[in-house]
């Protein structure tokens, strides 16, 4: 076998469907729930939020489903991907073992996330939506969902929080050049913003409000609706691009994954990484570990507990399964922005407690040392969320120096960091710190998650 360092498909080689990993699955995920009478929710539930095409995703069984032409021709603006062997940080660590690196920083807006805003947009301007309302962290979905949008002529309002809003100018003004608008949150806007500013000003905010706000905007307003840029299964089930190109790229030289690792924020990255892969397990055609990897500050896998909360912290969601810490809990403001969310993926959530997948946390200072290994030897600066990927492939790489084992290492570099310099500036300075997560915390923020029977 040729061994190559850059691992590329033709533009006729990229996959044409997405995968739903709920056809595989041994059990189906528990059902989503109605907020109020806490009975299975139905499309009706979800229609004032997400357009048709969009529900039935979320919900659908279909092992395959076909990526429209014109979302394939926005994907071709970047896709498919390159995969890249990590010789480099090898030959650094010394380590028998092979590296692989699905790298999604080539999109627009230099994240994974433009996998679903695209399709999402073309969904809504389909069903003749006029504007899309969203939620923004670190700003990578904000910025992707304004780009989509201003493929198929949809405005886009977007909440950043405010603790990002102050710390990224630069995402802001990406994202208003794509021609969105963007409002920090807790903003002035809603009626929830309002009353959270009025108990504290110089609110830090969190996804979860900025969810609330969002959502809120759009179900005032028939020809609005909101987008998600995580955690749902449609959002997953877009991402599976990344695993899918994966596949083919390893099987061009001949390897396939002992181990897989993946950041995991909301999920979708990972999901989208590792569901493909599942697949194959559970075939039999593959065996390979596969590891979420998350904050130790927002321990949503590895500390919260499996059961139905709500996405948002209003409470205006539809009830989800899934692993949470509460959807009041409010994170320290760690540099992995996109990995502070309260909850996780109701199919990730899933998979975890069947024992699919496995989990660990990691604190920053090892990933920012680790990502500034990876800089150094492979030249790519990555976002802080991919940090802990990266980190958690060179703590198998060594693992692997000590045991002499070759094994093949996958993981998704999901973003660059170029807009995150601030992050790296700390780190380089000396000034970051490991943020503890005491249980008190924990406990207090589980106290206003709903009992359901
Ligand atoms: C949003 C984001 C994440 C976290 O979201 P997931 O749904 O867990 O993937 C991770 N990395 C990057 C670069 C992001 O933009």
């Amino acid at each position: 076998m040729i061994e190559r360092t850059k691992i590329l498909l033709e533009e006729n080689e990229m996959p044409t469907q997405w995968y739903n990993i709920v056809a595989d699955l041994p059990e189906p995920p528990p059902p989503a729930l109605h907020p109020g009478t806490h009975q299975p929710a139905t499309a009706e539930d979800f229609k004032p939020l997400f357009p048709m095409a969009l529900v039935e995703q979320e919900v659908s069984t279909e092992r395959y489903i076909d990526i429209p032409g014109d979302v394939l021709d926005v994907y071709r603006l970047w896709r498919p991907s390159p995969l890249f062997r990590a010789r480099r940080l090898e030959k650094h660590l010394d380590t028998p073992a092979k590296i692989f690196y699905k790298y999604e920083g080539v999109s627009p807006a230099g994240s994974h996330k433009p996998n679903t805003a695209v399709p999402q947009a073309w969904y809504n301007a389909q069903e003749g939506v006029r504007k899309l309302t969203t939620e923004t962290g670190a700003g990578q979905w904000g910025s992707s969902l304004a780009f989509a949008c201003a493929q198929f002529g949809l405005e886009c309002e977007i909440w950043q929080v405010a603790a990002s809003y102050l710390a990224k100018p630069h995402r802001r003004t990406m994202m208003e050049t794509w021609g969105g608008r963007v409002h920090p949150s807790p903003s002035e806007v809603t009626e929830f913003g309002r009353k959270l500013l009025a108990e504290n000003p110089d609110h830090p905010g969190s996804l979860g409000i900025a969810i609330s706000e969002a959502v809120s905007e759009a179900i005032e307003d028939e020809t609005v609706r909101y987008a998600l840029g995580s955690v749902l299964n449609h959002v997953l089930l877009h991402q599976t691009i990344i695993g899918e190109e994966a596949l083919l790229q390893l099987a061009k030289v001949g390897e396939t994954p002992d181990v897989l690792v993946g950041c995991t924020g909301g999920g979708s990255n990972f999901g989208g990484l590792a569901f493909p892969f599942l697949r194959e397990k559970l075939a039999g055609k593959m065996n390979p570990v596969i590891r979420c990897v998350e904050p130790a500050a927002c321990p949503t896998l590895t500390k919260g507990e499996y059961r139905y909360d709500f996405g948002d912290t209003a409470g205006l969601t539809p009830l989800m399964k899934m692993h949470t810490l509460g959807h009041g809990f409010v994170p320290e403001p760690i540099h992995a922005g996109g990995l502070r969310y309260h909850g996780m993926a109701p199919l990730v959530s899933h998979v975890y407690e069947l024992g699919l997948v496995e989990a660990i946390a990691l604190p920053q200072l090892e990933c920012f040392e680790g990502a500034i290994k990876f800089a150094r030897s492979e030249g790519i600066v990555p976002a802080p969320e991919p940090t802990h990927a990266i980190a958690a492939a060179i703590r198998e790489a060594l693992a692997c120096k000590e045991s002499g084992e070759d094994k093949i290492i996958l993981t998704a570099l999901c973003g660059h960091g170029h807009l995150d310099l601030a992050s790296y500036d700390r780190y380089l300075r000396g000034e970051m710190r490991d943020l503890e997560l005491s249980d008190d915390v924990i406990k207090a923020a589980m106290l206003d998650v709903p009992e359901i029977a």
